[in-house]
């Protein structure tokens, strides 16, 4: 935990959020500012700056969160198969755009046209 932190003071509930998931490693919410019709974020519980942060002892919560993607697109509006879709992104450190310095995964989706967040 990071006490300055926007996203550790989610997790702990001291900012509230529009979640959509949470189990005992990963928790996902609505973006403040929605990119797309749908855009919800995905973050470990605990604090991890970004993608350059993990390594292989990272595998087994990377993974859950990866994994659940999919459920978490279709409860929240992303259409099935290849007219829907989504599309994931993990900004990583300066050159990558991250504003926010505990990784996240941006699901965006929705009919396009939408902001590509790049
Ligand atoms: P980044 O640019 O770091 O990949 O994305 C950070 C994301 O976090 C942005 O899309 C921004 O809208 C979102 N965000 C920033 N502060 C908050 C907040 O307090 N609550 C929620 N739900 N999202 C936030
Ligand atoms: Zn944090």
């Amino acid at each position: 935990m990071s006490d300055s932190c926007i996203f550790c003071k989610i997790v702990k509930g001291e900012i509230p959020s529009k979640k959509v998931y949470e189990d005992d490693q990963l928790i996902a919410f609505h973006d403040i500012s929605p990119l797309a019709p749908v855009h919800i974020l995905i973050i470990p519980k605990h604090h991890v700056v970004s993608m350059q942060d993990v390594s292989d002892a990272d595998s087994e919560w990377l993974g859950r969160m990866m994994a659940l993607v999919p459920r978490i697109a279709s409860e929240n509006g992303c259409e099935p198969g290849p007219d829907g879709g989504f599309r994931i992104v993990v900004n990583s450190g300066a050159h990558g755009g991250q504003e926010v310095h505990h990784l996240h995964l941006h699901i965006l989706g929705g009919p396009r046209p939408w902001t590509p967040k790049a």
